[in-house]
């Protein structure tokens, strides 16, 4: 199928970007690596009179690494953070995350900006972003904004970004020493968007116990639901699988996901249950196997 018909600009600074989204208001959609609009469009479920593509824009194409964190542009394209080596040093849960959206083709294509903008409940990066105490920053004709995820994802593919902004960029802090992560999701088959998925962080001190941990769970809501009830009982204690299991057995009564076609509300829980466990492990076990 192909789309409505639509009109094409192609900017090539921010400014110009904010200029035309301002003057086409709500005819407008803004294209990024098109993964998932052109689909859409494609599909007609969406019907921009107008195009504004930004993938001409460098200025928001890159990975910088400051004193205190990682900021990663916009229009940066889930390979480049794939196969970033300062990325797999520094943060790995974010190389390895990438790996599981879609396939290569896509992920030539598909940038950060689209996909948390697109803010599907079941991606992989409002998952890693949510567990990984992220910011989002908005640019529009007024100046930046940068919000926390959970004040930018409202429901499923809807987030609080205002109709003239572009989202410009995202910033994690950066991790502690000894920290450890890791991210599984089920799929139905590989390269599918995640029936439930799960991202961990494991902080170790000095003593090997748990200084600080996070869980998120992707696919069990309308946007990423991070568990502190989960991960506070972790805290200050030896990492255990016994621990673990004890701390992620009340994960069911704390969500309510919705059924689907692709699974049922308690298989959802289930899998919560299960893919916790196996991440917070793992990210404990990758914070213990490192050196200070
Ligand atoms: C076959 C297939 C499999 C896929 N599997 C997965 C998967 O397993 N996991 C996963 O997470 N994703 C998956 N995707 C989606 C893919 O990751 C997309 O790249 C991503 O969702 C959107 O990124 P994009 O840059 O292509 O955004 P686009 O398609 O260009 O845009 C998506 C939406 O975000 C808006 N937008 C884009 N950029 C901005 C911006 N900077 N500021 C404001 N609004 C913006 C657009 O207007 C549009 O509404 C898959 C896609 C396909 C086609």
């Amino acid at each position: 199928m192909k789309p409505a018909v639509f009109d094409y600009h192609a900017p090539t600074d921010l400014n110009e970007a904010l200029d035309l989204l301002e003057d086409f208001g709500f005819d407008a959609k803004i294209m990024s690596g098109g993964q998932s609009l052109i689909p859409m469009m494609n599909m007609r479920l969406a019907r921009p009179k107008v195009i504004i593509d930004i993938s001409n824009i460098s200025e928001l194409n890159y990975i910088r690494v400051t004193d205190s964190s990682i900021q990663i542009g916009g229009m940066t394209r889930h390979y480049q953070v794939e196969e970033s080596e300062e990325m797999k040093q520094i943060c790995p849960l974010l190389p390895e995350g990438m790996k599981l959206i879609g396939h290569s083709q896509i992920r030539s294509r598909g940038t950060i900006g689209g996909s948390v903008a697109h803010a599907d409940p079941t991606a992989e990066l409002p998952v890693m972003l949510a567990a990984l105490g992220a910011t989002i920053t908005l640019a529009s004709p007024d100046g930046l904004r940068t919000v926390t995820t959970d004040e930018f994802f409202m429901t499923y593919l809807t987030t609080t970004i205002e109709m003239n902004e572009i989202l410009v960029s995202v910033e994690i802090p950066l991790p502690s020493k000894r920290t450890g992560f890791a991210i599984d999701e089920f799929t139905l088959r590989k390269g599918d968007f995640g029936i439930v998925l799960a991202a961990a962080s494991a902080t170790l001190d000095d003593e090997g116990k748990i200084r600080a941990a996070t869980l998120c769970l992707g696919g069990v809501d309308g946007v990423p639901v991070v568990l502190e009830e989960v991960t506070d009982g972790l805290i200050g204690k030896l990492p255990d699988d016994e621990l673990i299991a004890e701390c992620c057995h009340s994960i069911g009564e704390l969500i309510d996901p919705e059924p689907d076609i692709h699974a049922s509300a308690e298989y959802r829980k289930d899998l919560s249950i299960t893919y916790a466990k196996r991440v917070l492990k793992l990210a404990c076990k990758r914070a213990s196997h490192q050196q200070d």
